[in-house]
């Protein structure tokens, strides 16, 4: 296996260096994923409508309830 020789390195070499560049890859798409789940879209924010309840994301242009149409008031800013 150490036989074969591109540009100074051995396959052996290139191997593990493509492994560790596939797993930097793989393990900075996971935290990537991580933080963009956490953190919610700029465009829609989490909230509960104080008429029914309803709990889930709404626009923050125009913050209104899905189930009754009921406008709701944004937390915080
Ligand atoms: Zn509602």
């Amino acid at each position: 296996m150490d036989s074969v020789v591109i540009a100074g390195l051995t396959l052996k070499q290139i191997l593990i260096y493509a492994g560790i560049g596939v797993g930097a890859l793989f393990v900075l798409g996971f935290i990537g994923r991580m933080f963009r789940s956490g953190k919610p879209s700029p465009m829609h924010e989490v909230a509960r409508c104080s008429n029914c309840s309803w709990t889930g994301q709404v626009s923050r242009h125009a913050p209104r309830c899905p189930r009754c149409n009921h406008s709701i008031q944004l937390g915080g800013d």
